[in-house]
């Protein structure tokens, strides 16, 4: 009789031992999918070795049921990084193979097909709501409706039933009550389209003289030397990836492109299509579990060469692998927010080194480990394809620089500079576009009363509640708690409340005011939750319907517009001064990043960054377009006679968190003392920045060391006896 070790995709690093039924032994091999009876269930699992004998003689046994695969699911390579992952991030093996292989292969049915053909559509009719008046009758008794219809109305006149029920939990109510008076009716429209299906632009007929000197650069040098692309916003980085990926197609090699999800808009992906056609597959997060098993099956077998994706794409069963890229590797949604907690272009990097692959990192903001990392050889695009020149960035020095006074609102409201004013109107009158970051969604950051002070926060989380109009209500931006907002102070009575700190909805707001024939679309979580959405607010810019964009980072993030003339930052104060040492190196990124849409065409462009701190060296660094003058000055600040942080030292984040605030502190404190035995640089226990999250009270423990094994050694002796409130955070993004 043969035996089998059988890991299941559960929270556990032990493996099972089942018999292997003669039928199946030449399938029941190490990366198999099998499935398996448990207690009274089937589950799937995956082999990790043959076991030739029993560890203990009487133990109840049983068969497994089936081997669905003629080639095991999770090849040699993958299940290695697989046990790496496990190892370096001290994660069960089951939650690092349950990453590796996509969510319809586990299950034991056939997987899902893909998603209904029709969807529910409210249309409002328009029946005689021009007129205020009428407006003021139909709704006096129903300020529910009157909700439904406005949210509707401020989305274009129509949204799915299912985006308005679950996304902005309207009531269903409502909805039928409109129907049922004629101010709308439900259309069935068929399910919207994949916005990638059919695209490709081919790429431009040659290489500069730069990408050329890059391409021929990376070739040249040993394919276990992974390579940095640093070029600068616009620096045709695209076409050099692919370029050199099409080489490695050519060999009959396959290829990983990662870009962050944000990222992977139908521009990109044309032009990867322009490239590759049909031996593309795009792993990107609008498809149906039928449709991601058929790629991840396409890629396995071989029919298809090339996987594009954001972060779990690094697990993509690409054949004979020959090259893994990494776009904007500085970016933190690269980083995995649950166990196993890996950053894909570690992965990336591991992968890369178990296969024989080439890697091939590209940023125009690298990231400070990237570029510290001796290993890697950077090769540089420090100009903008056909000589354009980066655009001049204005810092604007918001406590004294002359504003705008904006109506409806107390003065200093809206920070609105008349040199970004000034930009923004002779762009509108030449019919260029604008471009618009505030890093803050909602209409205000918070409610505060004039009188006592008093901040409104969330019940559940130590943070202050936001608030949103369309429909207004103050809601918490991390455990989704709402509450209306108050007419009167909750804690001194006071009769009026005030709003603070701006956000996007109140900047969209006053935008429409200040410029009314502009065309004005925002971009930010609440108007993005519906499928697609992003992908038709980009569609609308690039054909020139709109003409200022405005968002939170994710408009920051690769756009390629021509026409875009003016980006203004409206305040890069936002993140600058939160209690994480990444916020000078993010706020630097950010704000690099979004001048870098401008000035794309012909006609040049512009940048405009308020700020309240205009000589932080994040801001001159960003307002410089230079990332050495960034690390020049944010590495001595994270090296000794400062404490050491990244990349200086290792760090590893244990995150304590509880119900009773004592029981964390107390917990928080043997993880300390424990961590002190083995780790020679420990701080904490502290209370995290972000205090109490969804009713939990958080404290957090952190570790340094240089030296990668002694981290190492704690992750995995975390793992052998794991906490259910601890988690461990190797690498981690964010200390909030
Ligand atoms: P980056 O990613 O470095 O910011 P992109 O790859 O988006 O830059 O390229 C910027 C623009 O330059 C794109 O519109 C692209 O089509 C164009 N471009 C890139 N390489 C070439 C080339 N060799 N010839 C002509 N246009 C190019
Ligand atoms: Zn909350």
């Amino acid at each position: 009789m043969t035996y089998a070790a059988v890991v299941l995709p559960v929270p556990l690093s032990r493996s099972y031992i089942y018999e292997v039924p003669e039928s199946l032994a030449a399938r029941v091999v190490p990366g198999a999918r099998v499935v398996v009876p448990l207690r009274r269930r089937s589950v799937v699992g995956i082999v990790t070795e043959a076991v030739g004998h029993l560890p203990s003689a009487g133990i109840d046994v049983k068969p497994i049921i089936a081997a669905p695969d003629d080639e095991p699911a999770i090849s040699a390579p993958l299940l290695e990084l697989g046990r790496w992952m496990s190892d370096y991030y001290g994660a069960p093996l089951g939650l690092s193979l349950r990453a590796i292989l996509p969510g319809p292969l586990w299950s034991v049915a056939r997987p899902a097909g893909p998603a209904p053909a029709a969807e529910r559509v409210l249309v409002l009719t328009g029946n005689g709501m021009d007129s205020l008046l009428e407006r003021e009758r139909r709704f006096k008794r129903a300020p529910q409706r009157r909700v439904v219809y406005e949210t509707v109305e401020a989305l274009g006149g129509s949204a799915p039933v299912s985006h308005l029920v679950e996304q902005l939990r309207l009531s269903r109510n409502s909805i039928d009550g409109l129907v049922r008076e004629g101010l709308a009716r439900i259309e069935h429209v068929p399910e919207i389209r994949d916005p990638f299906a059919g695209l490709s632009t081919p790429p431009p007929p040659s290489l500069t003289e730069d990408q050329r000197r890059v391409v021929e650069g990376i070739r040249g040098t040993d394919l276990h030397q992974p390579a940095l692309i640093h070029g600068v916003t616009g620096s045709g980085k695209t076409l050099v990836y692919l370029d050199l990926l099409r080489a490695v197609v050519q060999s009959g090699n396959g290829a990983i492109l990662l870009v962050p999800e944000i990222a992977l808009t139908p521009q990109t992906v044309a032009r990867v299509r322009g490239v590759f056609g049909d031996s593309v597959a795009v792993l990107h997060s609008g498809l149906s579990d039928g449709e991601r098993a058929d790629a991840w099956r396409a890629l396995r077998r071989g029919e298809r060469l090339v996987a594009v994706g954001p972060r779990s794409a690094v697990f993509a069963p690409v054949q004979r692998l020959g090259a893994i890229v990494v776009d904007e590797e500085h970016e933190p949604s690269y980083k995995q927010g649950s166990a196993p907690r890996y950053h894909a272009r570690d992965a990336a990097a591991m992968r890369a080194q178990l296969e024989g692959a080439r890697l091939i990192l590209g940023s125009a903001t690298p990231s400070l480990e990237t570029l510290s990392d001796e290993r890697i050889v950077t090769f540089t695009l420090p100009d903008r394809v056909e000589a354009r020149p980066l655009p001049p960035v204005e810092v604007v020095d918001l406590r004294s620089a002359p504003r705008i006074a904006a109506p409806e609102t107390p003065p200093g409201a809206i920070p609105w500079s008349e040199a970004l004013d000034i930009a923004i109107s002779g762009a509108l009158e030449r019919g260029e576009q604008v471009i618009l970051l505030l890093n803050r969604r909602g209409f205000a950051t918070f409610v505060q009363c004039p009188a006592c002070g008093n901040v409104p926060g969330c019940p559940q989380c130590a943070i202050a509640l936001t608030v949103h109009q369309t429909p207004p209500v103050m809601r918490c931006h991390y455990c989704g708690h709402e509450e209306p907002i108050p007419e009167t102070c909750v804690v001194c009575g006071h009769a009026t409340q005030r709003l603070r700190g701006l956000g996007t909805q109140q900047l969209e707001h006053f935008l429409g005011l200040r410029y009314p024939r502009a065309r004005i679309a925002r971009m930010d979580l609440d108007t993005t939750s519906s499928k697609w959405a992003h992908h038709h607010i980009l569609d609308r810019v690039a054909r020139g319907e709109i003409d200022i964009l405005l968002g939170t980072q994710m408009i920051a993030k690769g756009l390629d517009f021509p026409n875009v003339t003016v980006v203004g930052v409206v305040d890069a104060d936002t993140g600058l001064h939160f209690p994480d040492f990444r916020a000078g190196e993010r706020t630097f990124q950010l704000v690099a990043q979004v001048a870098g849409r401008a000035g794309r065409g012909a006609r040049g462009g512009r940048v405009f960054v308020q700020t309240r701190a205009p000589d932080h060296h994040a801001i001159r660094a960003a307002a410089a377009h230079s990332v050495s003058q960034f690390a020049a000055a944010e590495l001595p600040l994270r090296s000794p006679p400062n404490p050491p942080y990244p990349p200086r030292t290792g760090l590893v984040r244990f995150v304590i968190s509880h119900e009773d605030n004592a029981r964390a502190a107390e917990l928080a404190e043997k993880v300390a003392s424990w961590l002190r035995r083995a780790v020679p640089s420990v701080l904490g226990p502290a209370p995290c920045p972000l205090m109490r999250l969804k009713g939990k009270w958080r404290w957090h423990v952190l570790a340094k060391s240089a030296e990668p094994r002694v981290l190492g050694r704690v992750v995995r002796a975390w793992r052998a006896k794991p906490h259910r409130d601890v988690t461990v955070d190797r690498d981690p993004v964010s200390l909030l």
